[in-house]
């Protein structure tokens, strides 16, 4: 495994990785982020990665100073599932003189956008910026982080930025717990409630899909299931997860009222997305909508 720390070193190896995948992460590495990495290790020449802590997408009362950091570990990990470079910057040599943000509209305007203003144009700027570093041919995002796939791909697209995008599913706790750096703030006993958050999204998205009309009522009972599970549920809505709008017409009704072919269940847009605070950490996660009629 080598590690380069600045970008001149990384700019002096790019080409000898050949074809190189990347996955940005901000290190305490889990199944989660090593599921990215062992599908961008199968898929290119080299595998790389950065582990950066990005102060500019954490907000003044957020977590920034006691998020945890354990680089060693992380790059042992890393190099077990086939990972060759490691990126990990320091705060100086990727802000030093950063004078330029990339802020992308639409897509990260409500939700995670609203409930922490300057997030999505922290991590975009920071992408954008590794992007440019790195120089990968394929960068892997996980599905986890919903809006933050919207927003990538918004980039890409708006700034025709040269790279492949690739968003993988949510890897889970056997409870169903989305995996997160953030699941080790949790005693035991928090860490198997928490995972009451996936179980009620589950619930109320397969009620949507078999009843679509009654959506509304759905999201509601789910959201009171969780405020009674001591959840303060920040927001819970069905979207589509191209645009990042909630879903107020009748077309998915339509859509999930016929038979889909294999190519449409892929690409099933339609999440139920939800952020809540549980026993003092803040959570997300989504599930895609089922479609009762498409097995
Ligand atoms: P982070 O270190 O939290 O910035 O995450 C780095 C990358 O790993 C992001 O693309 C995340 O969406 C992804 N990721 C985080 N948790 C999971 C998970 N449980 N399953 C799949 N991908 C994940």
């Amino acid at each position: 495994m080598k590690v380069i720390r600045t970008i001149a070193e990384f700019r002096n190896h790019r080409e000898s990785f050949g074809k190189l995948g990347f996955v940005p992460t901000m290190g305490a590495l889990h199944q989660g982020h090593l599921s990215l990495m062992e599908q961008s290790a199968k898929e290119n020449d080299t595998s790389a990665i950065s582990i950066f802590v990005n102060p500019l997408q954490f907000g003044p009362n957020e977590d920034l100073s006691k998020y945890p950091r354990q680089e060693a570990e992380d790059l042992e990990m890393a190099s077990s599932v086939g990972v060759k470079v490691a990126f990990c910057p320091s705060v100086e040599e990727m802000l030093g003189r950063n004078t330029t943000s990339v802020t992308v509209s639409g897509v990260s305007d409500l939700f995670e956008g609203e409930k922490r203003p300057g997030h999505f144009t922290g991590v975009a700027t920071i992408v954008a910026q590794l992007f440019g570093i790195v120089q990968p041919n394929v960068a892997y995002f996980g599905l986890k982080d919903l809006q933050q796939c919207a927003v990538i791909r918004q980039m890409v697209d708006d700034l025709c930025i040269p790279v492949e995008l690739k968003f993988c599913e949510t890897v889970r706790e056997p409870s169903g717990l989305a995996m997160s750096s953030r699941n080790n703030y949790f005693s035991p006993d928090e860490f198997e409630r928490a995972s009451n958050l996936n179980r009620v999204i589950v619930v109320c998205a397969k009620e949507i899909a078999e009843d679509f009309e009654n959506r509304k009522s759905a999201i509601e009972s789910a959201i009171n299931e969780l405020a009674n599970l001591e959840f303060e549920v920040q927001y819970l809505e069905l979207v589509n997860s191209l645009t990042m709008q909630p879903v107020t017409d009748q077309k998915v009704g339509q859509i999930l009222s016929q038979k889909l072919g294999q190519t449409e269940k892929e690409s099933n847009p339609y999440r139920i997305i939800v952020a809540a605070q549980f026993c003092g950490v803040r959570l997300i996660d989504n599930v895609p909508l089922p479609n009762p009629l498409a097995n």
